[in-house]
C-alpha cells in the first residue's frame, strides 16, 4: 500500500550552460537542509587534486558538496539516512549514474539531478537525456542568449578546440537561441552580459 513519504523519485534539471541549473539544484538542496531533512550533495571530480567541496553557481550562489570520481563511489558514499541526493554536472558521470539513481529513488530516496541536455555540438549530452526519461519530474531551463537576449537552450563553444569538455573555462562558451546558435561558427570574442 503506497504511503506519502516512503516513495523515492529522480527529477531532472536540464538546460544549457548559464540556464540557472545549479541555482536551481542549490535552492531546492537549501530547502531541505532548512527543513532538517538529511541531504547529500556530490558533484563530478573531474581533476580531484582541485576539486572544491561544493557546488557555486555562475551567480556565485553555493552549497557544500562532496566530489566523486564515479558513480559507483556515489553510491558508496550514501548514508541509510539521506533522504535528499544532489547532483550537480550529471553530464560529466559515467552511465551507470542512470542505475545508480533508479536505485536510490527505489530505496525511497529523492535524487536531484542536474546537467547539460545538449553538447556544445548540439548532441544529447548522455547520460542527461536517458536520464530524463527514467526520471518522474524534468525541469528544462533556459538562459538568456548572450547575442539578442531571446530565451536560449544552446550552449556556443566560443573558442578553438575539439574536446567534449574544456575544463573550468566558462569564458569559452556563451548560451544562444535557436537563432544565434551555430556549432559551425569560427572562433569570437565574447559579448558576455555579465562582465
Ligand atoms: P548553470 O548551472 O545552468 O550553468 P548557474 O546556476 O551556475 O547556471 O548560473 C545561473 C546564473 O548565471 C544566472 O542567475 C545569472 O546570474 C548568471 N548568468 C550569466 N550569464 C547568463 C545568461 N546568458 N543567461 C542567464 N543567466 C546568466
Ligand atoms: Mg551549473
Ligand atoms: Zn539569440
Amino acid at each position: 500500500m503506497y504511503r506519502r513519504g516512503d516513495q523515492g523519485w529522480i527529477e531532472v534539471i536540464c538546460g544549457p550552460m548559464f540556464s540557472g541549473k545549479s541555482e536551481e539544484l542549490i535552492r531546492r538542496v537549501t530547502r531541505s537542509k532548512i527543513a532538517r531533512v538529511p541531504v547529500q550533495t556530490f558533484k563530478p571530480a573531474l581533476d580531484t587534486r582541485f576539486a572544491k567541496a561544493e557546488v557555486v553557481s555562475h551567480s556565485l550562489l553555493s552549497v557544500t558538496a562532496e566530489p566523486v570520481p564515479d558513480s559507483f563511489t556515489l553510491l558508496k558514499m550514501i548514508d541509510d539516512v539521506t533522504e535528499v541526493v544532489g547532483i550537480d554536472e550529471g553530464q560529466f558521470f559515467d552511465d551507470r549514474i542512470i542505475e545508480v539513481a533508479e536505485r536510490l529513488a527505489k530505496s525511497g530516496k529523492q535524487v536531484i539531478v542536474a546537467g547539460l541536455d545538449l553538447d556544445y555540438l548540439g548532441r544529447p549530452f548522455e547520460p542527461i537525456p536517458t536520464l530524463c526519461t527514467r526520471s518522474e519530474y524534468v525541469t528544462k531551463m533556459l538562459a538568456v542568449c548572450h547575442r539578442c537576449g531571446a530565451p536560449a537552450a544552446f550552449t556556443q563553444r566560443i573558442i578553438k578546440s575539439d574536446d567534449l569538455v574544456v575544463l573550468g573555462a566558462t569564458d569559452a562558451y556563451e548560451a544562444r537561441c535557436r537563432n544565434c546558435y551555430d556549432p559551425e561558427e569560427p572562433e569570437q570574442p565574447r559579448l558576455g552580459m555579465d562582465r
